[in-house]
């Protein structure tokens, strides 16, 4: 079966229906001010940061790190997976 992952924070569902219905902790807007959303990538042993191409083995580790290179300002936003 399919997991789906959220591209914010990484968490796993095995549905995109249950992953859409999770509040986020690390949504963009804030901790918890939006849903999980999903990353519409597949599944890697390695995830890449779109903005600054640090690589992380998990979209979790990847989602955790703050980035220096996120379009809101260095800093301002967390790294984001690459599709
Ligand atoms: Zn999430
Ligand atoms: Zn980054």
């Amino acid at each position: 079966m399919a997991n789906f992952y959220c591209e914010h924070c990484g968490s796993k569902y095995s549905s995109v229906s249950s992953l859409t219905s999770g509040t986020c902790p690390r949504h963009p807007n804030g901790p918890s001010k939006g849903k999980h959303e999903l990353y519409e990538g597949s599944e890697k042993p390695q995830y890449t940061c779109k903005f600054c191409g640090s690589k992380y083995s998990s979209i979790v580790s990847l989602t955790s790190g703050t980035c220096s290179r996120h379009p809101n300002g260095p800093s301002k936003g967390k790294h984001t997976p690459a599709l």
